[in-house]
């Protein structure tokens, strides 16, 4: 039986932000936030795609900018007794099945995303009983009810290495919930996959026929994709990989000029990290854009500033977990981590 139907997922189109802040505005904002995080004992973690003031914020105040997984990791293992999570919902379940005991807070807990929506989870429960010859593999853009049906959770950028072992052990796979992640993965590693129909809005809307155009213009650059977007973008891509993995092609590889096909938040590190290179966005205008995002995430742009400011005053918008998802959410999370220390590999990357 292949996955039920798609349910339409309903994005946010009005502006959800104050307006932009002048920078003496900002600048007073982030003094605010930093003097709260302190008085709260407190740590910000904050992901790639976030606003740039709020990663410039995590690495004042010895937080940290990175992928879910990473963050998680790092909340986990810092001493603060607080996790404020700016990112996307799952990104705080997460942080949470691996700090149980740690509040774990969120800047606006609307803040969810399309691969998550996607897939609710006893519609994807009884998919997998429907499979029970199946190694459900699921990838970390998933709430922890969705985990705690998993054998096996994955990042993007260990996703390759979970499934080929699988493979190699004659494994057959339910796939869930990005369709484009995963069929990219079934090409790569040839494994039997039954996918999820999910996919992530910013990423499916990158348009592979622009795409030629601007490489035809630029044709000293080298070209950047995010494993979410289409098969007819990535076939065009010099390096395929996850969030970290981008970051690091653009500090390590010895080009001037680079088109990148991800969400826009992350042009911040990448400039940090190669301030003398041009980046260039990838096209999501072209035939049948709507540009409704533009690259950019409607949910990770729920995260701002001032929201950091108001749910750390209040200490709203805290991470609840019911205990026994959470004991079986953590099962399949901690084989990948186990997996990736066997392997020596990195996990970074998952949207
Ligand atoms: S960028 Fe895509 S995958 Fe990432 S949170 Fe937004 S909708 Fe989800």
């Amino acid at each position: 039986m292949n996955a039920p139907l798609r349910v339409p997922i309903e994005v946010p189109t009005t502006p959800l932000m104050d307006p932009i802040p002048s920078l003496s505005e900002r600048i007073a904002l982030m003094a605010h936030a930093r003097a709260l995080l302190a008085e709260q004992n407190a740590v910000l973690v904050a992901h790639y795609y976030t606003d740039a003031d709020l990663q410039i914020l995590a690495d004042q105040t010895g937080g940290h900018v990175a992928d879910s997984l990473e963050m998680a990791r790092f909340g986990r293992d810092h001493r603060a007794a607080t996790i404020v999570v700016c990112g996307v919902r799952f990104m705080g379940e997460t942080a949470k099945i691996l700090s149980p005991h740690k509040r774990v807070l969120m800047p606006n807990l609307d803040a969810t995303c399309s691969l998550d929506l996607s897939c609710e989870s006893d519609v994807f429960a009884k998919f997998c009983d429907d499979h029970p010859d199946r190694t459900v593999v699921v990838y970390a853009n998933t709430s922890a009810a969705v985990k705690a049906r998993a054998d096996w959770v994955v990042t993007s950028g260990i996703a390759l290495a979970v499934v080929k072992h699988l493979k190699s052990q004659g494994k057959k796979i339910v796939w869930a919930p990005d369709r484009f992640l995963g069929s990219y993965i079934q090409r790569m590693t040839g494994a039997d996959m039954l996918l999820w129909h999910g996919s992530c809005v910013v990423h499916e809307r990158f348009k592979a026929e622009a795409l030629t155009q601007l490489k035809k213009q630029w044709p000293q650059a080298v070209t950047l994709v995010h494993p979410e977007s289409p098969p007819e973008v990535i076939d065009q891509a010099d390096v395929v990989g996850s969030t970290s993995a981008l970051i690091e092609a653009v500090r390590s590889l010895d080009a001037p000029v680079f088109i990148v096909a991800t969400e826009r938040g992350i042009f911040h590190k990448m400039k940090e990290a190669a301030p003398g290179k041009l980046l260039l966005e990838a096209p999501t205008a072209g035939e049948g854009a709507t540009c409704e995002s533009c690259a950019r995430c409607p949910w990770m742009a729920m995260n701002g500033v001032r929201e950091l400011i108001s749910v750390l005053k209040s200490g709203e918008n805290e991470i609840h977990i019911d205990e026994t998802i959470r004991k079986r959410a953590v099962i399949p999370l901690d084989r990948m981590l186990e997996f990736a220390k066997r392997k020596t590999l990195r996990i970074h990357g998952n949207a």
